[in-house]
């Protein structure tokens, strides 16, 4: 019997078991489908954006509050999780104003030390970038890198140091509710008085599973890394930090992973499902339109491609919740393409949610009973 089982061992359901047993002392079951570690979910990859700059103020909050626990993890371990070379939006002038302002006041009311940079300092500062005239950016000091695939394993390897039970290769096949929760899966049976689940875009399989039937769409996306043609450019070392454009939808980190090449992504992608994600053809007109335009001296092909699957809701916001009929089963889910960097937060806040506790943030908006006919017709429960 534990007190807790949750499903689920991408960024969250590992935050959320480290958060229930490292911190809370509880007995706790982390389950994963596939073998560890895996990239056929969301939390793969060598680095992460972490930033505050956020349109709403709980995701700058939730990263803000992030921060001293990734610190807290890499003093525990000695491992460097958190790289702290900043994040820059470049917002266009005459077309994104208001959202430059809303981020900025949202930096200013949080107290995140931010600077507002003209096309030229950007430019000088942060080769290869080479940005239009008409635009503003915004620095957020706070911000930068996270690497990613050591946080998760930090996480995994703390846990079961402190006695959780992580048993990978294991799919929950079936989940019985009630006061005392029964898990299936295709090697056992487990109980437990409360369950997390956290699916990441195989919700559409475990959801039906207690009558849950939640808008989450899987969009097959692609880490992808673009030549820096100069040495040295595009480095941590030299001061280059994460960045973002919306404009063309992109995003990226320093040179990182792979030794000269800037990883330049596309926010979203196409819909597909979680089984046939459809990893052929990806499109990368965006990237090069923004590397075309805005940079100077990086390739205009991709040299590696990797996939990887965001969930997103229809409005593109988290889902935090209790099942509306048990309130010992949570569900975190839809976590996009922001969802890494506040993990710690969100794994705290679905641990104490599973343990009926407060955990301290108004989550009013991740209600999953913002969206219609979530509980299936056909459901026995
Ligand atoms: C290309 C890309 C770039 C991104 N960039 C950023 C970024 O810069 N900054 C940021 O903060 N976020 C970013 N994100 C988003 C972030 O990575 C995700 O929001 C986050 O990893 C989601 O984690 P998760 O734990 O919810 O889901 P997942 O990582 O998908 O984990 C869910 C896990 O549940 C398991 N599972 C599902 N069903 C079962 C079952 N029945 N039984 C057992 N196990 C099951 C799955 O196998 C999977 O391992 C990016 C995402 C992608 C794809």
């Amino acid at each position: 019997m534990y007190d807790v089982i949750v499903i689920g061992a991408g960024i969250n359901g590992s935050a959320t078991a480290y958060e229930l047993r490292n911190k809370q002392q509880k007995n706790v079951l982390l389950l994963e489908q596939f073998p560890l570690p895996h990239t056929r979910g969301s939390s793969h990859g060598h680095t992460r954006i972490t930033r505050c700059l956020y349109a709403k103020k709980i995701y700058s909050q939730m990263t803000l509050d992030s921060f001293p626990i990734w610190r807290d993890l890499e003093q525990q371990t000695g491992e460097r999780l958190y790289i702290n070379n900043g994040c820059i939006q470049v917002f266009d002038e005459h077309l994104e104003q208001e959202e430059l302002q809303n981020a900025q006041r949202i930096c200013e009311e949080l107290k995140v030390p931010h600077e507002i940079l003209t096309a030229g300092e950007v430019n000088e500062r942060y080769k290869p970038f080479h940005i239009q005239q008409h635009s503003k950016t915004l620095l957020d000091t706070f911000g930068g890198t996270l690497i990613a695939s050591k946080c998760l394993t930090v996480l995994q390897r703390l846990f079961m140091k402190a006695g959780g039970v992580l048993k990978d290769g294991e799919q929950v096949k079936n989940i019985r509710p009630g006061k005392i929760c029964t898990v299936s899966t295709n090697k056992g049976e487990y109980e437990a008085k409360a369950i997390v689940i956290t699916p990441g875009s195989f919700a559409s399989k475990i959801l039906p599973k207690v009558g849950l039937n939640l808008p989450l769409q899987p969009i097959r996306t692609h880490l992808c890394f673009w030549k820096v043609l100069k040495e040295k450019e595009g480095t941590v070392e030299s001061g280059f930090p994460s960045f973002m454009m919306d404009k063309y939808h992109v995003y990226g980190t320093a040179c990182l992973e792979y030794p000269g090449l800037l990883k330049i992504g596309l926010h979203g992608g196409k819909q597909v499902t979680c089984d046939y994600p459809d990893i052929e053809n990806p499109d990368f007109e965006n990237q090069k339109r923004f590397i075309r335009e805005q940079m100077k001296g990086v390739e205009c092909k991709p040299s590696i491609v990797e996939p990887c699957l965001y969930t997103e809701t229809p409005d593109q916001d988290f889902i935090l919740d209790f099942h509306p009929k048990y309130s010992n089963i949570v569900i975190g889910a839809g976590f996009s393409g922001t969802g890494f960097k506040m993990a710690p937060i969100t794994g705290k806040i679905l641990a104490n949610m599973a343990l009926d506790q407060n955990h301290g943030y108004d989550i009013s908006e991740f209600r999953m009973t913002r969206f219609e006919n979530i509980i299936q017709t056909s459901s026995h429960l």
